[in-house]
């Protein structure tokens, strides 16, 4: 067995492209197998994951993509010091992994091209993954447990059938490139926000009509993709307007008037409705409401070239009047708006 070794001195063992049905290697002694640390066995036609390969104990590296794997056997949880294991377009599906997957601290796992029609139970009790790639699957949904995976930097799930963003996407806070293109999403939580550490955001070829207005305030993100979207073009006005109810009139002249008021003066119910006012992001309004509100559109300049619509909620349908035209107008909140985007936007792609 000749071993090229890696930039870095890894002793790499590359069997690509060799037609391989299976893997025997009886003739390399067991000590030359344990010094190898990348083994790399894509495009061959194995059906399993061959046996041999529990006899690489320092295996930090497996590459079996593209081959016909319909499962990954128990042999793989012999490679305790395995961290990158790369299984793209094969055969996999749910059943197709290890229980005990979750025993490797794998740091960077690529099932990308296979069958899955939901994210693997065991890849959400690794908080050590950083990298995960499930494109072109056939995921549905991305489950709130998502967040257990703490560590996670780069999330690729491009090209599935995913019509819903969690919120809870939203507390992996080292998350840095976030693609969910070529999906069925049709809006994006305004909890992404939090995302802080988000520097790339690919949505393109979705189901969108607006963005929340919070995505302003993702202060790393340096590229959006939006193209392919059904991004709202001109203003619309969503005529579904509830009128207030009497305690929310009430609460709002209270809120708004600052009258003042203390916690053993009001029933404890009261006191937690007034807690939860939410103020009217007009800024010519000063108002607040709590649960009947107008969606509105608005166009914000981004980066001086992109009008991006951004969904905005506002205590009454008057208070739209003064922000709701697209033409040139400037309002002063925009133009500060634009002017962060604009520093710090390098690539922004829309249709
Ligand atoms: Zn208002």
């Amino acid at each position: 067995m000749e071993g090229p070794e890696a930039a870095d001195g890894e002793l790499v063992v590359d069997l690509s492209r060799l037609g391989l049905e299976s893997l025997s290697l009886e003739q390399v002694p067991e000590e030359r197998k344990r010094e190898v640390q990348q083994l790399l066995l894509p495009h061959n036609r194995l059906l399993l994951l061959p046996p041999a390969v529990a006899a690489f104990s320092q295996l930090q590296l497996l590459d079996v993509s593209s081959n016909g794997l319909a499962h990954l056997g128990d042999e793989l949880l012999a490679l305790s010091r395995l961290r990158t294991l790369l299984a793209k377009n094969n055969r996999l599906d749910a059943d197709s992994l290890p229980k005990d997957l979750a025993a490797l601290r794998l740091e960077v796992v690529n099932f990308s091209g296979n069958q899955f029609e939901e994210l693997p139970a065991q890849l959400l009790q690794m908080p050590g993954l950083k990298t995960l790639s499930m494109g072109g699957n056939r995921l549905k949904s991305i489950p709130a447990e998502i967040e257990n995976i703490s560590s996670l930097e780069f999330l690729y799930l491009g090209g599935n059938l995913i019509s819903y963003i969690p919120p809870e996407l939203a507390n992996l806070s080292h998350l840095s490139y976030l693609v969910l293109c070529d999906n069925r999403i049709q809006s994006v939580p305004p909890q992404l926000a939090q995302l802080h550490s988000l520097r790339s955001l690919s949505l393109h070829n979705n189901l969108l009509t607006y963005l929340p207005r919070e995505i302003l305030s993702l202060v790393r993100l340096q590229e959006l993709s939006l193209r392919g979207n059904p991004l709202v073009v001109r203003f619309v006005r969503d005529l579904t307007y509830m009128p207030p109810t009497l305690l929310e009139l009430a609460g709002r002249t209270i809120k708004s008037r600052g009258i003042p008021y203390r916690p053993w003066e009001l029933p404890e119910n009261l006191v937690r409705y007034l807690d939860l006012a939410s103020k009217c992001p007009n800024p010519k309004c000063g108002g607040v409401y709590f649960d009947s509100c107008v969606r509105h559109i608005k166009f914000v300049d981004f980066c001086g070239k992109y009008r991006l619509p951004l969904m905005h909620y506002l205590c009454s349908p008057e208070c739209s009047s003064p922000c709701s035209s697209v033409s040139s107008q400037s309002e002063s909140d925009s133009e500060d708006e634009a002017i962060v985007a604009a520093r710090r936007m390098q690539k922004v792609l829309l249709g």
